[in-house]
């Protein structure tokens, strides 16, 4: 399922937004654009939106968890529209690698920034799903954040993964948006089985904490 492609040994991380749902004091995110609920305390794993039976995400297809790499450009989008939150995700497992983002087996929230949104909410999720908190607004501070702890693909890396070719290619059909799948690697964190437990044992007494991820693809 992952082993055809390189090899990243830590998690991959990428930036991307969140909604939020549920009452105050019990909020969650959801997927900004498929309103996908992301399971506190739990990695989310992710299947074919098209309901296809292969493992996500699939290189023709368009499913998996998507986030994009920390650039000025994608640092402004996530943060770009009211309402939501912006911040950084861990992903492991299966990674198709795009020009600007990529498509993951499985992701959790690891950063949330305050941005525009209320502080105390963002403080609140940040808690609930054991992410840091980026207590800033500025799409600088992101990348500047991304920059300090080296988190994400630099332009050479994903040039190197894709191909000169095919980005030159792509970029003179004038298809930078296209979500073609060019690249496959693997990330996993040698941690990320003891998180995954550590994550499952802090939620056997919850009303909320289960064993089970949510399995959905998520845009
Ligand atoms: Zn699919």
């Amino acid at each position: 399922m992952s082993g055809d492609g390189p090899l990243l040994a830590s998690a991959l991380y990428g930036l991307r937004a969140w909604a939020v749902t549920g009452e105050p004091g019990d909020e969650e995110l959801v997927g900004a654009h498929a309103a996908v609920p992301w399971p506190p305390g739990c990695w989310l794993e992710a299947i074919c939106s098209k309901g296809r039976t292969h493992a996500a995400p699939d290189h023709d297809c368009t499913c998996g968890i998507y986030a994009l790499h920390p650039r000025p450009q994608t640092a402004r989008r996530v943060l770009a529209v009211r309402g939501r939150i912006g911040g950084i995700v861990a992903a492991t497992g299966a990674v198709e690698v795009h020009e600007q983002g990529f498509r993951a087996q499985r992701a959790r929230p690891y950063a949330l920034m305050i941005g525009r949104r209320n502080p105390a909410l963002v403080r609140r999720l940040a808690v609930r799903y054991g992410a840091e908190l980026i207590d800033a607004s500025d799409p600088k501070e992101l990348l500047a954040f991304c920059d300090a702890r080296d988190l994400g693909l630099q332009e050479d890396v994903v040039r190197s993964l894709i191909g000169a070719e095919e980005l030159d290619r792509l970029h003179s059909e004038r298809l930078k948006q296209a979500h073609v799948a060019v690249a496959r690697i693997t990330a996993f964190a040698a941690v990320t089985s003891a998180i995954v437990r550590a994550s499952r044992a802090g939620a056997t007494n919850s009303s909320r904490g289960d064993t089970n991820c949510d399995r959905h693809s998520d845009r």
